[in-house]
């Protein structure tokens, strides 16, 4: 273990944990130190919304810290059928099932849902969750690079032998903030008998005009077959969740192992979630002031990306996502931008290998909706001092 930590330390590539004293959503204080925080996924801020803290209290009162047992026990409160129907709703499926983190419901619902006679398709940069629950599949993986449509063409055309062909892909890319390219992926699915399913996890309350996600984005409502989430990002809570037609969820319920045997998502995760979701129907202005700080933004890390790398700084997703890769290349270089822009006041940690391909180390710069036009200044001035041609 020393030796293997020494020597991810000479590589740059050694994770520590930066220690968090206090919080509102828009800085961070670490060391006494009041910085700017561009690094979290709270990206309408309701984390830190009073009336979602204020419901989480009122939960945590009612029905104490802990939900006490696992769902299918005496874990199952009313709070989670309500929030699980607000997320069917939200998503215009027929229902819905919460698990306690995202990277569970991936776990979960992949791995109940195909055996050694189905094929997984997944694009190359899906989530570590997703992969790990293919791992967890006995089903056969496929993998297309990047977005590639003619790839997976080629994929579904020799799949035939198998029972089941699932597709999977995430809605937002997490490490690149690009999209899915959902209309060809739907087209192919169809066209070669496959089940679809997307990962919503930094799409919902983002994309689209009422932030329904990636089918509300292209115009392609209820498309999917299987619809994942989580309650972590922009709901500011904690939680994973699955929605579908209501065969599909009493599937998942019965099959999910990650989901059967786990204790329940917490009385004031899910309140603080059930608010959100009020708060991202009634005050559209969260939406809208997180659109207006991604548009601002754009063109300096547009030019920070340019000026450091031949890579492509800002994918096609551009302008719609507020996450945005400034790509450094080397893992160490990185580091030390990123502790520079630390001693300016910005908290905006290094993304390095094996989270992204050796080489494309990145600053994952994230917007939200709590950032002021001089937190954005403070950040572009230093992007453009940090990072010259
Ligand atoms: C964060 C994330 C998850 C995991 O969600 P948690 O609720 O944080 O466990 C799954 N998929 C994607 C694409 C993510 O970005």
């Amino acid at each position: 273990m020393e030796n293997e930590l020494a020597e991810l330390k000479v590589a740059g590539l050694y994770r520590t944990l930066k220690t968090i004293e206090k919080t509102d959503g828009r800085f961070v204080w670490i060391n006494g130190q009041r910085l700017i925080n561009f690094c979290s996924n709270n990206y309408l801020g309701l984390a830190n919304h009073p009336k979602v803290i204020e419901t989480a209290k009122s939960a945590c009162e009612e029905f104490g810290a802990g939900a006490g047992a696992s769902r299918l026990v005496s874990g199952n409160l009313i709070l989670h059928e309500k929030l699980e129907a607000k997320l069917a709703a939200f998503k215009g499926r027929e229902a819905a099932l919460v698990f306690p983190t995202g990277f569970m419901a991936n776990l979960g619902i992949i791995s109940s849902l195909t055996d050694e006679n189905d094929t997984i398709i997944i694009d190359r940069l899906n989530h570590a969750s997703i992969i790990d629950a293919c791992r967890l599949s006995k089903a056969k993986l496929q993998v297309y690079p990047h977005k590639d449509m003619v790839a997976l063409e080629k994929i579904l055309k020799r799949s035939g032998k198998f029972k089941k062909r699932l597709i999977v892909t995430d809605s937002v890319f997490s490490l690149d903030g690009d999209l899915a390219p959902l209309p060809q992926i739907v087209e192919l699915a169809k066209k070669y008998d496959s089940l679809t399913m997307i990962d919503e996890a930094h799409a919902t309350g983002v994309l689209g005009v009422r932030g329904l996600g990636l089918e509300e984005h292209y115009g392609l409502p209820g498309k999917v077959d299987i619809i994942m989430g989580t309650l972590s990002k922009a709901l500011g809570s904690l939680g994973g969740f699955v929605a579908g037609s209501q065969t599909l969820i009493d599937y998942i319920k019965n099959k999910a192992r990650s989901f059967i045997y786990t204790t329940a998502l917490p009385p004031s995760a899910c309140a603080a979630a059930i608010a959100s979701l009020e708060i991202i129907e009634d005050e559209p202005e969260h939406l809208r002031r997180l659109r207006e700080n991604i548009k601002t933004l754009t063109p300096a890390c547009r030019q920070a990306g340019a000026r450091r790398s031949t890579i492509p700084p800002l994918p096609e997703g551009e302008g719609k996502t507020p996450i945005m890769p400034i790509i450094i290349g080397p893992a160490e270089k990185t580091l030390e931008i990123s502790e520079k822009l630390f001693e300016r006041g910005i908290f905006l940690s290094a993304i390095r290998p094996p989270t992204v391909p050796k080489g494309a180390s990145r600053l994952r710069l994230t917007i939200n909706s709590l950032h002021t036009k001089e937190d954005l200044k403070c950040l572009a001035s230093s992007l453009q001092a940090l990072i010259p041609a």
